[in-house]
């Protein structure tokens, strides 16, 4: 693999290998751009097959959060760690605080959150060693409210732009995954008067947890759930679901959830959905609530709840500007959220040309 050659292509900033003997910490940082502010990104603990992988996973996901952070209106930049070892053998307190001890060595210019493999215990451990961690569970902890509370005011915008009407009751909505976010979300649609909502699991507990909480909530089997004449298909488990088999199943009018990565070829498939005149909720915009809110813990006067939900409903009034743009660009959401997020960058970027004390 020609790293350099990738990180001349993409424009990565930094890419720092670290490893620790006593801990058998083995990781990688990529800091990708840090033009609005310092980079900030999660911490995937993954058994990777190999470095290359690894590598290849950690490039993909920094770039990203230069994108989410871009559109999000927040002065942070991109950045990502993984940490190559199996979840169930290598966690523990030597294990990440000596990985705190390598985020303390890049001065701030990266700060890192929770992720695959990664919870609030593992924060604690990692901010006892550095200044550099968000999403402790003395300040913001859980994210996922907040990410489901974004994609909720991001479904009331694809409502707005697709119907002229956001009156969230008026629609029926799809589900994939009541995890975390899923049970928000179908919740914040509730509160809002929403009749009609069916979900789909893969774990029991889950499944019965939605029953008993929500019982006005309709469980279908998890292949049906591309095939239900509703208005919103709201993927909030896995990557990937808006592909070549999906896509000319969907009865819907709107794609919009919490889920990473949901079109499994960017180009591709959004312009797929766009042929098909579906109206699709970028992930990287929709699902930025977490991220917003976990930045909250880096104000001055610290973490203040209220706040940080108040500028997650934010995500509202950008995705109306990324459907605004994409339709005088006549590109899709997903390419028009890039070209917001880069001319936001670029923006910035300038007017910092200009020396002030300060
Ligand atoms: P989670 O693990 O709590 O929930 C996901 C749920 O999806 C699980 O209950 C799982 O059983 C279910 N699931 C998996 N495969 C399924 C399938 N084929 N059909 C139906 N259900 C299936 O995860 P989460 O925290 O709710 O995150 C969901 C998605 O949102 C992920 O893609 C995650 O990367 C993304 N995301 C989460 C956050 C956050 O704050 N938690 C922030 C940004 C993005």
């Amino acid at each position: 693999m020609k790293k350099f050659e990738d990180m001349e292509k993409h424009g990565y900033e930094q890419l720092v290998f670290f490893h620790d003997e006593s801990t058998g910490l083995k990781g990688i940082t990529c800091i990708h751009n840090t033009a609005l502010g310092p980079s900030l990104g999660g911490t995937r603990l993954w058994p990777y097959e190999n470095e290359e992988k690894a590598t290849l996973d950690v490039f993909r996901l920094a770039r990203g959060m230069t994108y989410k952070a871009a559109c999000a209106g927040l002065n942070l930049g991109g950045g990502k760690s993984v940490l190559i070892g199996d979840p169930e053998k290598v966690k523990g307190e030597a294990y990440f605080r000596a990985f705190g001890r390598y985020v303390q060595t890049l001065g701030g210019r990266y700060i890192t959150a929770p992720d695959v493999n990664t919870d609030a215990k593992a924060m604690k451990y990692i901010n006892m060693e550095t200044d550099h961690v968000v999403a402790i569970p003395e300040k913001s902890g859980n994210p996922s409210p907040a990410t489901a509370w974004g994609a909720f005011h991001g479904i009331r915008a694809s409502l707005q732009e697709k119907y002229g009407d956001d009156d969230v009751s008026k629609y029926s909505y799809a589900v994939q995954g009541a995890g975390q976010t899923g049970d928000y979300l179908i919740g914040y649609l509730l509160d809002a008067g929403a009749q009609r909502i069916y979900f789909t699991e893969i774990n029991d507990n889950h499944i019965q947890k939605i029953r008993k909480k929500y019982p006005d909530v309709e469980f279908v089997e998890p292949d049906d759930i591309y095939d239900l004449d509703v208005d919103v298909f709201a993927p909030c488990a896995l990557g990937a679901v808006i592909n070549d088999d999906t896509i000319p199943r969907l009865k819907v009018d709107i794609v919009g959830g919490t889920a990473n990565n949901v079109l499994e070829e960017e180009d591709k498939h959004g312009a797929a959905l766009q042929k098909r005149d579906i109206l699709y909720a970028p992930d990287f915009v929709i699902n930025a609530g977490g991220l917003i809110n976990v930045s909250h813990e880096l104000a001055k006067e610290g973490y203040n709840r209220e706040k940080a939900f108040n500028e997650i409903q934010g995500i509202h009034d950008r995705l109306l500007e990324i459907y605004r743009l994409a339709r005088e660009n006549q590109a899709t959401t997903q390419e028009a959220a890039k070209i917001f997020a880069r001319k936001r960058i670029d923006e910035i970027d300038k007017i910092h040309a200009n020396y002030i004390n300060r």
